[in-house]
Order: structure tokens, then sequence, then C-alpha cells
């Protein structure tokens, strides 16, 4: 596995798996590594001939009072598990590599959808991503990039930046991975005190509620939005943000779910921030719930 820290050395080696004709798989990521990194690691590399990883926490996707300057980070770390996992280069810039000339003048503007749940609570979050991820998608050339369905408005943002840009690039989005007692990896969760780690299962035990609810018969979003937020707000520790039921393909909301939705969920938890969410398909019967990684 190679390693560069230049956005030359990066383009130097995806233009040479070009000419060997091997197909580009890409996996953008902020790095400290866990099993939902390397689940879109591993992807790529079934299915694609050469796998970049790029490393880098994005200062444009931060708020001013939020955690870039603490967010975890481990590169030798990362390194070996990138490595083992099957990549075959990683880019890992500084922040003066990807903007040279500081913060860039001409920003993506990712839309409506990019003001909504997420983008709302966090304001100029999805311009930040798709700035770097178009800035990424430019310099690497892959065919495929891949993302994880945990942070799903991330995943449709992109899909959309793909589409009206045409950029020539197929966007995967790869299952949630999670802890064996269901909370949702992030690297974020090492801020967890024990106290708070358990408390936060009760994001994923929220959305197991309205999937239950919704295998029982229950269509109203309103009310399987009020289970995610009775089962969240029961824990102290936990500040709910928002619960939410939105169309799985538009992310409008919807009254009735009559075709899969996606149930969203957002809250606090001491320091970090905790997003999850989960296929609600009302297909579905009593026996049915998957934890929620859905189809893909
Ligand atoms: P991040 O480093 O948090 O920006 O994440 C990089 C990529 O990994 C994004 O596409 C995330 O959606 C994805 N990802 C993060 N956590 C998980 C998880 N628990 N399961 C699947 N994908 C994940």
């Amino acid at each position: 596995m190679e390693v560069t820290r230049t956005r030359k050395g990066l383009r130097a080696f995806t233009a040479a798996q070009r000419a060997m004709r091997k197909a580009v798989g890409f996996v953008p990521t902020m790095g400290f590594f866990h099993e939902g990194h390397l689940s879109l690691i591993r992807r790529a590399r079934e299915e694609r001939g050469a796998v970049v990883v790029s490393i880098f926490v994005n200062p444009l996707q931060f708020g001013p009072s939020e955690d870039f300057g603490s967010y975890p980070r481990d590169l030798d770390r990362d390194l070996e598990l990138a490595r083992e996992a099957g990549a075959d280069l990683v880019f890992a810039p500084e922040v003066d590599e990807m903007y040279p000339g500081g913060r860039p003048e001409i920003t993506v503007d990712p839309g409506a959808l990019g003001d909504r749940y997420e983008g709302a609570s966090r304001p100029g979050h999805f311009r930040g991503v798709c700035t770097v991820v178009a800035k990424l998608f430019q310099t690497v050339g892959p065919s495929r990039a891949y993302f994880g369905e945990k942070d799903w408005q991330q995943l449709a943002v992109i899909r959309r930046m793909v589409a009206d840009l045409a950029f020539p690039i197929d966007v995967a989005g790869c299952p949630i991975v999670r802890e064996p007692d269901g909370l949702a990896m992030s690297s974020r969760n090492v801020y967890l005190s024990p106290d708070e780690r358990s408390a936060a299962l009760s994001l994923s035990r929220g959305l197991l509620a309205a999937v239950g609810r919704l295998a029982a018969g229950e269509r109203s979003s309103a009310a399987l939005e009020a289970a995610i937020a009775e089962t969240v707000d029961a824990e102290r520790l936990v500040d709910l943000d928002y619960a939410a039921v939105v169309d799985a393909e538009t992310f409008d909301e919807v009254e009735e779910v009559a075709r899969p939705a996606r149930a969203l969920v957002a809250a606090r938890v001491g320091k970090p921030r905790l997003i999850d969410n989960m296929l609600l398909d009302p297909a579905v019967g009593e026996n049915g719930p998957d934890m929620g990684t859905g189809a893909s």
C-alpha cells in the first residue's frame, strides 16, 4: 500500500491505475477507523481493480463551535487498518494541501436538501461536504465511490450532487455497521463515558421501537416519530435534536408510511452529537426487522 500527502502524488497514482485499465474505487473518510470504514474499503477491494482511501478531517464541514480541533485522529493506526482491508493508496493531506489558498471562494451549494435535518442543525455542513467530495472526485477520478448509510442524508446529498453536476461516478451506499448491542459505529463514540455509552443505545432502541410499531401496523409518521422521541427522551444523558420519518428516496417528510421510508435520529450524548437511521419498510411484518440496514 502506498501513502501520499499530496494531490500531485494522488493524481499520479490514479492516472497510472487508469493507464493499466484498472477501475478505481474511492472511499473518502475523516479517519479514526472502525469496522464501518473498513467495510467500505473491503467492498471497494472486492469490486474495483484499485482502491483509494482518503483521510482528511475537513475544516469546511465543521461549524465554529464544533469539534474540528478535537476530532479523534490516529494516522498510523489507520494506515495499518487500511492496508489490512485492501487499500492500494491512502491520501492523507494536510489542510494547506487541500486548500492552499485558505477557504475556497467557490463552493458547491447542496440546495434545499442541505438545509434540512443535519443541515439545519449544522449550517454550512453539507456545503463543506460537497465541496471537499467534489474536489476529491476531481483528483481521484474514481469509477465508483463508497459511502455509508450511517450518514443517510450525506449519501442522499452526494447522490444528488453526482446527478446534478454530472460526475461520471457511481455512488455505492453501504449498510450501517453496528456494535453487537446495536450502537451505530462512529469515530465520535470514543468521546462517550461508560454511562453515556449505555445512554447512547437509546438512539438505536428508539429506531427499533419505530420499526416494531410499523411491523405491528402503525403507519402514522407522527406516531413513529413519537416512539423514537419517547425512547430517547427517557435517557437523562441524551438531548434529542430531531426524530423524523422521511421518504427514503426524496427525503420529503411523509404523513403515512405507505412505501419504504427512513427513520432518522440525532441527539447530543454528553460531548458528541450522534446520528443514526433505519429503514421503515411497511412490507416487513412482525418477524422482519433486521436492525434497519436495508437493501443496498
Ligand atoms: P467519516 O470518517 O465519519 O466521515 O465516515 C467516512 C465514511 O464511512 C462515510 O461514508 C460514512 O457514512 C461511513 N461510515 C461511518 N460510520 C459508519 C458505520 N457505522 N457503518 C457504515 N458506514 C459508516
